[in-house]
This record gives structure tokens, C-alpha cells and sequence, in this order.
């Protein structure tokens, strides 16, 4: 494996069972007052978070709502997101959820409509939502590389085009895009993958300048190898076996790139966090 290779382990993630309600508990009696006024520049707002149904998108909703955020958890996979919002409430939180497939501009019309009808104006937009294949360029995988610029690109800007003009309207609202560290630079395996990410860079530094009048905050995350399911859907086993391999050193949880999230999300009104990139320790890009 050449040193430019994303690493990744593809197989053998142990996913943590944790109990929300341990989390909830310790975290609300330890809230220092800082703590506190952070909490109340996101408390009451309402987030919509796309992917919400596994790996950063479940992580993020969860940490919102410890935080008092209202999360309307939106992806296709509805018992994985009913359990998740039971876990939520069961702590204490609000949680709603939603039906949807982020490349069908119409259900995702329908579902803003139906959050702003009943829990109120959308603050926060997490485009979430991604898949990520291994490929190799040569194997000329196409229906997957549609697949990747559907959901990755094409999801992206059908959120925005649904919350942009509420935000504008309203003159406030924070839109935060996952991007990735292969939003910086190409990964070999993951050319297409790569491209969905610069995507996601070059629209939201672009619309970052429209709207910062409109009082709206436009933030990229960029992850390094999280461990997640994203990596468990790569049928081609060339690129798999050359790319999707065991790296060293330990890989990001979820949890750390929602911590990412809930920094950006809770500053004040003045400052932007833009960018966030957050690798593990050992594979810096
Ligand atoms: P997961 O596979 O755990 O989560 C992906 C989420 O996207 C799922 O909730 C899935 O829900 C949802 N999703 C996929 N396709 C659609 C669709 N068409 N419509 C609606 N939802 C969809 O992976 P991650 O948590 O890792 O991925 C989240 C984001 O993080 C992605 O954008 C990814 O590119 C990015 N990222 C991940 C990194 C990693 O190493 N894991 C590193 C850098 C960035 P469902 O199937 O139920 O619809």
C-alpha cells in the first residue's frame, strides 16, 4: 500500500451498543456553565439531518439532541431510524423522523414542507447523506460512480434548494455539508468518490459568499477514515483488496466527527466555522 492510499479497514468494525441513556445522564449532570451557554445557542433550534440512520448522521443527531436541538432524522432505512429516535427520547430529547431518499427532489420537498407545517423552520441542514465505493477507474463500475454523484452531489444541492430560501427569507440558518478529506485531494480507489467531495468543496465556497448577508453559515466537514458501514457496500474486490484494506493506527468513531459537527454549529453569530478537518492522528492526509 503506497503512503498516498486512503486507508481504510473495510472489514471487522465492531460497532458500539451504546446506551444513550448512560451518555445523556452523565453528560446533563456534568454540564459545566460554559457548557451551558453553548447549549443555548442551539437549544430549541430544529436541525434536519440527512443519513441519520447509521454512522456520523446517527452519532451527530444524537449529540444535537443532547445539546436541545430539535433533530428530524431523515434517511431510507425507517426501523433503524425508529430505533434511534426512541433512544433519543428516552433521554430526554425531541426527535422526529422522516422518510427519505435524498436524490428525489420532490420527497425531499415533502419532507421540509411537512417540518416546517410541524416543528418549525429548519435552523440547521446536515447533508449527511453519502455512499462511498471502492472502484477501480479501469473496472469502469459505472452504476456505481451514478450511484455516488446522485446521492453525494445531487443530494447536496436538493437540500439546499429546499431550506435555502426559507433561511434567506428568515435571515438566518446554518447549512452544514459532510465532505471529506478526499474533498482535499484524490484517493486512489476512490476517484469518483474523491470528485462528489471537491463538488461539495466548490459549492458550499461559493454559496458561502452569497448568503454570508443573509446571516447563513455555510460549513464543510472533512473526515478522514471514520469507522462506519459506508465501506461495507464496495463490490468491486479489485479496488477492495488494493485500497479497502487494514491500515495502521486507529481510525476516527463517529462520535468524533459529531463533536466536529456541534463545535461548528454552537458559535456565536459572528463566527464561521468554514472547514473542518478531522483525521485520525496516525493517517494525516
Ligand atoms: P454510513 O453508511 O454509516 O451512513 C450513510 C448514511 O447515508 C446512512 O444513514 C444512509 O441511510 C444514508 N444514505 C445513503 N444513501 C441515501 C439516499 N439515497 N437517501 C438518503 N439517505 C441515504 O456512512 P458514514 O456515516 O460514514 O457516512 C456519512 C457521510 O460521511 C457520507 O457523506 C460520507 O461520504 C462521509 N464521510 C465518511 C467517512 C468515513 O470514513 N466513514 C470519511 C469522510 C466522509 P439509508 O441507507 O437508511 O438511507
Amino acid at each position: 500500500m503506497t503512503n498516498c492510499t486512503r486507508l481504510f479497514l473495510t472489514f471487522g468494525y465492531f460497532f458500539r451498543n451504546y446506551s444513550l441513556n448512560c451518555t445523556a445522564a452523565t453528560n446533563y449532570s456534568t454540564l459545566s456553565r460554559n457548557m451551558s451557554s453553548m447549549n443555548a445557542l442551539v437549544s430549541n433550534k430544529v436541525a434536519l439531518i440527512t443519513g441519520a440512520s447509521s454512522g456520523i448522521g446517527e452519532a451527530t443527531a444524537k449529540s444535537l439532541a443532547q445539546s436541545g436541538v430539535k433533530v428530524c432524522l431523515a434517511a431510507r432505512r425507517q426501523g433503524r431510524l425508529q430505533t434511534i429516535k426512541n433512544q433519543i427520547m428516552a433521554a430526554g430529547g425531541l426527535a422526529y423522523q422522516y422518510a427519505l431518499d435524498v436524490t428525489d427532489l420532490t420527497q425531499f420537498q415533502s419532507v421540509v414542507e411537512d417540518i416546517e407545517n410541524n416543528v418549525g423552520p429548519i435552523d440547521i441542514l446536515i447533508n449527511n447523506a453519502g455512499v462511498m465505493y471502492y472502484t477501480h477507474m479501469k473496472n469502469v463500475m459505472v452504476s456505481d460512480w451514478d450511484r455516488t454523484i446522485d446521492v453525494n452531489c445531487r443530494g447536496v444541492t436538493n437540500g439546499i434548494s429546499c431550506v435555502l430560501p426559507g433561511m434567506v427569507r428568515r435571515n438566518t440558518g446554518h447549512i452544514v455539508n459532510m465532505s471529506s478529506d478526499a474533498g482535499r485531494r484524490g484517493f486512489p480507489g476512490l476517484a469518483v468518490y474523491s470528485g462528489t467531495k471537491f463538488f461539495v468543496e466548490g459549492l458550499s465556497q461559493g454559496l458561502r459568499h452569497e448568503v454570508k448577508d443573509h446571516n447563513i453559515r455555510v460549513t464543510c466537514i472533512q473526515p478522514g477514515d471514520c469507522a462506519t458501514e459506508i465501506v461495507n457496500y464496495t463490490i468491486d474486490n479489485d479496488a477492495a483488496r488494493e485500497y479497502g484494506t487494514a491500515g495502521t493506527g486507529k481510525i476516527l468513531n463517529p462520535e468524533d466527527v459529531a463533536n466536529a459537527i456541534l463545535y461548528a454549529v454552537m458559535q456565536p453569530g459572528h463566527v464561521a466555522v468554514n472547514e473542518v478537518l478531522v483525521e485520525p492522528r496516525q493517517i494525516p492526509i
